[in-house]
């Protein structure tokens, strides 16, 4: 089954949502806040040191949660404007309802599924 972005739909805190490199995110944030894109290592080193730095790191505000795709699990995930697919609730029932269908068919040792 295929869910179709919602261009429209205002981000919320427990939406799966697309950052503008198209990866998948569990939004986390209750709101968009202050967010670092580090663009170099130089601010890390000046604060290090005491010195000043020409940091060329880029500042912004964004909703902020997790990479909820494969390949970036669980790692910071962030979008000035996310594009919302659906709420995560949704997934994950869907996840669950896969796994406890086939319930009868599962035994865990010393587990059971209710
Ligand atoms: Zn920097």
């Amino acid at each position: 089954m295929a869910y179709s972005p919602n261009h429209t739909s205002t981000p919320y805190k427990g939406a799966i949502a697309l950052c503008s490199r198209g990866e998948l995110g569990l939004i986390m944030s209750d709101g968009p806040v202050p967010v670092t894109y580090n663009k170099c290592n130089n601010c890390y080193a000046a604060y290090a040191s005491g010195a000043d730095s020409d940091c060329t790191c880029e500042r912004g505000i964004a909703w902020t949660g997790i990479h909820i795709g494969p390949e970036k699990l669980g790692q910071p995930w962030s979008s000035r404007a996310p594009v919302v697919l659906e709420p995560a609730s949704n997934a994950f029932r869907r996840i669950q309802d896969h796994y406890l269908s086939t319930k009868q068919k599962v035994e865990y040792d010393g587990w059971g599924l209710h």
